[in-house]
């Protein structure tokens, strides 16, 4: 059998890598950091299927994790929604399950090296799922923290502010993930965890930024990203590309995951051919380039439309007009974005 050599160890590579060691492929995962370590996002994983996380060998992850259907949307302080998402969507937080991944690719006989960050580069057997493509114009900022203390008031909150928007889950030991995504600003002060406060108050989500204020924080778990952007990532250099590396929805359908999932599970195939000497590298390549295009288009284009509406004024105000009026066509949007 080929062997695959997989850049980069987050949800992509190490459930690609995984699924492969269950075919009895060799492989090799090179991971720039380490484990466990906590990762911005809002780890609430929604619309992943059963068989995707089944062909991957890594449902026995979620059998034990929490399962959550309500949802509460605020536009500021106020109530805006109430609505039960129709796939669900399972709270585990990136420490969790980074660790977990990188645990079981190994007891499956996998190699792992970590703390080694590789150029991009285009080769035969060589996967790229090494995340965001960096972007030095992008305009977005992501943070996020653990914290406890805070009552929510229902399984899953969103929280959308002037130019930004929060969401939050609990996880693992009543740890709440309190996420955001914002559009940068020149003049916001300070560092780490009262730099999220900054913009959640700059976002007029005073509440949130009120909570966090008086709520335990984990040791450890803020993190920052910045310079990327959203959409299909247009990597040409003829790299195999997955995960955020080929394309990133707008976190707040937390589709991301899932998509990162299913991505692997769609290369899964083809390189399983190509390691058993049924496909070449080029064919290869292009069938999975072919078909994640394919299986990802409608919901990037109606995430990527919608997107605005959640950030402007003008958008939310009409949201919350057909929100109240009964016309907002949630779960149509829902359907179409996972
Ligand atoms: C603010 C924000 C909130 C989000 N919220 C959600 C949510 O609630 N739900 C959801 O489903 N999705 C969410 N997402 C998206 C989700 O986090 C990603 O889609 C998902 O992590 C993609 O997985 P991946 O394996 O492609 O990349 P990653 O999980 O980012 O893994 C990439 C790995 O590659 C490593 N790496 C990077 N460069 C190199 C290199 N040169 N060499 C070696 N290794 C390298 C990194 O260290 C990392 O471990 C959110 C994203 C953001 C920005």
């Amino acid at each position: 059998l080929r062997s695959i050599e997989i850049i980069g160890g987050g949800l992509s590579g190490l459930a690609l890598g995984i699924g492969l060691r269950k075919r009895g492929i060799p492989v090799q995962v090179r991971e720039a950091g380490s484990y466990p370590r906590h990762k911005v996002c809002g780890e609430f994983i929604c619309g992943v299927s059963q068989k995707t996380l089944q062909t991957l060998g890594i449902y026995e992850l979620f059998e034990s994790a929490p399962f959550y259907r309500k949802s509460r949307w605020f536009r500021g302080n106020d109530v805006l929604l109430d609505q039960e998402l129709k796939t669900g969507a399972w709270g585990i937080s990136r420490y969790r399950m980074d660790e977990w991944l990188q645990e079981y690719f190994q007891s499956l006989g996998g190699h792992l090296i970590t703390r080694e960050r590789v150029k991009p580069e285009a080769r035969e057997g060589l996967v790229w799922s090494a995340g965001r493509i960096p972007q030095s114009d992008s305009k977005w900022l992501g943070l996020k923290v653990h914290m406890r203390g805070y009552q929510m008031y229902s399984e899953l909150e969103m929280h959308m502010g002037r130019q930004g928007y929060a969401g939050l889950v609990q996880v693992e030991d009543d740890w709440i993930n309190l996420c955001g995504l914002f559009e940068k600003r020149r003049q916001v002060e300070g560092k780490y965890i009262a730099l999220l406060e900054s913009y959640l108050r700059l976002c007029g989500l005073t509440h949130l930024a009120d909570v966090m204020a008086e709520s335990e924080v984990r040791d450890g778990s803020f993190c920052a990203v910045a310079g990327f952007d959203l959409g299909v990532q247009n990597v040409d250099d003829g790299r195999l590309v997955i995960g955020d590396a080929e394309s990133m929805i707008p976190p707040f359908t937390g589709n991301g995951m899932s998509m990162a999932f299913e991505s692997a599970e769609t290369a899964l195939s083809y390189l399983c051919e190509y390691a058993q000497g049924r496909l070449t590298w080029e064919k290869c390549r292009i069938n999975v380039a072919r078909a994640l295009k394919k299986r990802f288009r409608t919901r990037l284009v109606t995430a990527g439309s919608c997107h605005p509406f959640l950030l402007s004024s003008a958008g939310q105000s009409a949201l919350s007009i057909a929100s109240r009026t009964k016309l907002l066509p949630f779960n149509t949007l829902f359907t179409l974005t996972h």
